[in-house]
């Protein structure tokens, strides 16, 4: 057996299987996702007409670029959206959230979060930071969630003081809190209609995609974003964001983006328009591994009486594990587990380091094929109390599942 050949004890081995055998009827659901996520991406691509004209690209202005309209039609009709923007000068999904803002939101406009604090790197953005959006007269207000839902109540208050923009973050991201499942989503976005029918609704879906069977403008979102090198790349992306939703809010975000009056018909793609669509083609399979290697950690680590986050029975609808460690030398010992699993740079060691930005280190490990990738394997972990893992992403369930063994060898030895 290959496994023999990375030196894991046949007792975790043992362990690891037992957990993956108990979530054989999870990843049946999983694979039925999966199934109908990629037969609605080929529909698209042949509805589309996609074809090898389109994997040329242009030059300068770029305009008329062919497969880049293509490119975002076929994101359009994936993500039952009227309009798309789909570009590798979208930085990161924190650019193209920015830019979701920025463009729709105008001075003495109003938004509100109504799903608690958002995502760390967006705090910049509403403001405190040089050119934040307070600095243009953009108010900002937010509802936390009560007991890990949606608090109506303080959502209705809210919505009494004008409000151009709901915004919804569907990911956990790094807080120890439920994922917004879309089922949820609907009916939140439902009930704020009910109480104000106009109000653009806008979704972060970093880490959500293609991990249910509906997409946030399915369910009646007006916008949403998120990053091409997580869930939408499928791992093929070398960088990029995307944008989905009303034809209208789409070309304001456009008007951002490049300048008004050029909007979306100009940006070269650099050759990555293939990538892009390749990635797209493989990106619910992709998906599908990583949230297969997130459940079989859950699982592994709740039998060896871990509390972890969310729970190996709750349903999913992101790509992240948490994992609550209580020590600092397991938090390290975990991470050194997931590099040492990894295809690139396994033979290096991470360490806690003091990023800037963060109040306390923060160990990171990656050993991944595009910088920062977070749909291939990665660990990090703020070191700080209680001691918390976070988990997310893997090419392939295999590497998931070594990484798994690897780190209950490395937790077991220090008891
Ligand atoms: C990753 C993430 C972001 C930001 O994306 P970057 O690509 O890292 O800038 C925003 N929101 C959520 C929920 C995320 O998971």
């Amino acid at each position: 057996m290959m496994l023999n050949k990375f030196g894991i004890s046949s007792t975790v081995v043992e362990t690891v299987l037992d957990a993956e055998k108990s979530l054989e009827p999870r990843f049946k659901r999983l694979s039925f996702v999966r199934e109908n996520n990629s037969l609605k991406i080929l529909k698209a691509m042949q509805e589309n007409m996609l074809s090898d004209q389109h994997f040329h690209w242009y030059t300068g202005y770029a305009y008329d670029d062919p497969g880049r309209a293509v490119l975002e039609k076929i994101y359009a009709d994936v993500f039952g959206a009227e309009d798309a923007l789909v570009r590798p000068q979208i930085a990161s999904g924190t650019h193209a959230l920015s830019l979701m803002l920025f463009g729709i939101l105008r001075p003495g406009d109003r938004f509100v979060c109504i799903s608690g604090t958002p995502y760390d790197t967006l705090l910049g953005i509403i403001s405190g930071s040089e050119g934040s959006l307070s600095d243009y007269d953009i108010h900002y207000d937010e509802v936390p969630l009560k007991d890990g839902t949606f608090d109506r109540e303080k959502i209705k208050e809210a919505l009494e003081k004008p409000t151009k923009m709901v915004y919804i973050q569907r990911s956990q991201g790094y807080a120890f809190r439920p994922t917004v499942s879309i089922d949820a989503l609907e009916s939140i976005i439902e009930y704020v209609r009910t109480i104000s029918p106009e109000v653009i609704v806008a979704v972060d879906n970093c880490y959500g995609e293609f991990t249910e069977l509906k997409e946030p403008t399915e369910v009646g979102a007006d916008i949403s974003a998120g990053s091409l090198i997580k869930n939408p790349g499928g791992g093929l992306a070398p960088s990029g964001g995307y944008l989905v939703g009303r034809r209208d809010l789409i070309e304001k975000v456009s008007y951002k983006l490049t300048c008004p009056g050029l909007g979306k018909e100009i940006g070269g793609m650099f050759g990555f328009t293939r990538n892009l669509l390749q990635g797209l083609f493989y990106a619910p399979t992709v998906v599908e591994n990583a949230v297969k290697s997130a459940l079989l950690t859950a699982k592994v680590f709740e039998m060896e009486g871990y509390e972890v986050y969310p729970s190996s029975e709750s349903e999913r609808s992101d790509i992240i594990q948490a994992i609550l460690l209580k020590d600092p030398k397991k938090v390290i010992a975990y991470c050194e587990a997931v590099q040492a699993s990894s295809p690139v740079d396994s033979f290096v060691t991470p360490v806690p380091w003091a990023m800037p930005g963060y109040q306390d280190e923060v160990i990171m490990a990656a050993g991944t094929f595009i910088q920062g990738a977070s749909i291939e394997l990665s660990a990090d972990a703020p070191m700080r109390e209680p001691f918390v893992v976070y988990v997310q992403g893997s090419l392939l369930y295999e590497q998931g599942k070594l990484s798994v063994m690897k780190a209950l060898e490395k937790i077991r030895a220090i008891g």
